[in-house]
């Protein structure tokens, strides 16, 4: 496994790999990485030849008082757990590299980023789909694999994919939780020892869900009503609670097929967000 840190050396590379007729697959990140992260690495490995991770921590995506200074990291064992999982490149550049002084560019992706997420973060998705675009444009990757875990995020970036017609195929891949349910996240450090308890809220409040569907209560004000007095049973604060059409965002007023249920809770001071999303209605096996 060979580390990059130049975008000039990451291109020269991605283009040898292209005229060698192989499928670059690309996996971004922004490092401390977990098995979530690992589980998108092993999907990059099913679905091309050569796979590479990016470790960036994106400043234009963090808000003001977000908690860009103090985002984990620790370049050393992701270095060791991406070699552990067949990584062939690490692009792991400094932010001026991405960054210079001179830079004046964004990609912004309008209405879906609106919603949900983009409420409480207005400029998170610019951020993200501007740094994306330009890892885009530094791996050039054939396919690139996102994790359900931020559900929004990966239906912006396929937004964006399609409406910029950039030829990439873009994955998502399901989300990765710890025994207890919660889904695994590199800001789960950041919670105490009864924090992360309370937290296990997020992850019960969509298993409940899952159980009004079974029994055919499909009314979304009647569950999300249940799932918020779930969560509040907990120290918390609710950012939202919302019941949505996975495609266009807008709240529905029965569960369909095509709905996702999405939270974004602060426990303590970290803000923790979780889905589940049921494709077919009829088919339990795909809701996740
Ligand atoms: P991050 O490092 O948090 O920016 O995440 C990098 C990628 O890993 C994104 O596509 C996330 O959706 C994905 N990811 C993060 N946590 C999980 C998880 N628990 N399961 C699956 N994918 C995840």
């Amino acid at each position: 496994m060979n580390i990059i840190s130049t975008i000039d050396k990451m291109q020269k590379k991605s283009s040898q790999i292209r005229s060698d007729n192989k499928i670059i697959a690309f996996v971004p990140t922004m490092g401390f990485l977990h098995e979530g992260h690992l589980s998108l690495i092993k999907k990059a490995k099913e679905v091309g030849d050569i796979v590479v991770v990016s470790i960036f921590v994106n400043p234009t995506q963090f808000g003001p008082n977000e908690d860009l200074d103090k985002y984990p990291h620790n370049f050393e064992r992701d270095r060791e757990l991406c070699q552990d999982a067949g990584a062939d490149f690490i692009f792991y550049p400094e932010v001026n590299e991405i960054y210079p002084e001179t830079y004046f560019t964004y990609v912004e992706v309008h209405n879906i980023t609106h919603a949900l997420c983009g409420l409480s973060r207005p400029e998170h998705f610019k951020g993200v789909t501007t740094i994306v675009t330009k890892l885009f444009n530094i791996v050039k990757p054939h396919k690139a694999i996102f994790g359900q875990k931020d559900f929004q995020q990966s239906q912006v970036i396929k937004r964006m994919v399609s409406d910029l017609n950039m030829d990439i195929e873009i994955i998502r891949s399901p989300i990765i939780r710890e025994a207890d349910g919660i889904a695994m996240s590199s800001r789960n450090k950041y919670l105490s020892e009864s924090e992360r308890k309370d937290a296990l809220v997020l992850s019960k409040s969509l298993l409940l869900a899952k159980d009004f569907i079974k029994i055919g209560k499909l009314d979304s004000i009647y569950i999300k009503d249940k799932m918020i007095k779930l969560i509040s049973s907990v120290p918390s604060q609710i950012d939202y609670v919302e019941i949505v059409d996975a495609d266009t965002l807008k709240e529905v007023e029965q569960v369909k097929n095509n709905t996702l249920f999405a939270l974004a809770v602060k426990i303590g001071k970290t803000r923790l967000i979780d889905n589940l999303y049921i494709e077919n209605l009829n088919k339990e096996e795909t809701w996740q």
